[in-house]
């Protein structure tokens, strides 16, 4: 049992691998410095590599009664289209009857028209990375409106600034990261150094 969830060392050896973890000086539209950058559908691309990722964090909720008992009537859900290759891989590992997937639409987190009240089965919540939960919190928010219950929440990666626990329960993760943000450039030691600034999408 010792290897079936890869240390966090070992999570971040397969992002860095992939490129979805970056080291440097980015720039993001919201004008923050930061000498960290994840783009972790880079991880996803790879099926192996997704395969490892998914199915570890399928065990952590494996492990948890509220969750095994329910199996196999379990929705995964994803709150975005970065989450559903994650939400994809663990549904397959847990044999999970059903899957979803939110996306922005006109600025609000929706599903695809039809999807009705009480069709959903008690959900896990997944992603491929929580930087601020504001995602999950929505996503949270959208399941609880069709009258789900959220028995799981959790991500691949979670930063160390957002929320440990979403509804009462703990969000499962592989690796918690600590996060370097800097709000100007003047706070910002990558641009003290001097060192060139790159732009990122999001
Ligand atoms: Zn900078």
């Amino acid at each position: 049992m010792v290897e079936l969830i890869p240390s966090q060392d070992a999570v971040m050896q397969i992002l860095k691998r992939t490129g979805a973890f970056r080291e440097g000086h980015f720039i993001y539209p919201n004008g923050k410095h930061s000498p960290h950058y994840f783009q972790m559908p880079l991880a996803f691309r790879y099926y192996d590599t997704a395969r490892v990722l998914a199915v570890a964090l399928s065990r952590k909720f494996r492990l948890e009664k509220d969750i095994s008992s329910q199996l196999p009537k379990v929705a995964v859900i994803s709150p975005s289209s970065g989450g559903i290759p994650v939400a994809f891989g663990v549904r397959d590992a847990l044999n999970a009857e059903q899957i979803y997937w939110a996306e922005q639409e006109t600025g609000k987190r929706m599903f695809r028209q039809y999807v009705n009240q009480g069709e959903i089965n008690p959900c896990i919540i997944v992603d491929d990375i929580i930087r601020s939960g504001n995602a999950i919190q929505e996503t949270v928010d959208l399941v609880k409106s069709l009258d789900t219950r959220i028995i799981g929440c959790g991500a691949i990666v979670r930063f160390d600034t957002a929320p440990s626990e979403i509804e009462g329960g703990p969000v499962r993760s592989l690796m918690d990261f600590d996060v370097k943000m800097y709000d100007n450039e003047q706070q910002c030691p990558e641009c003290k150094a001097k060192v060139p600034g790159e732009q990122v999408r999001f």
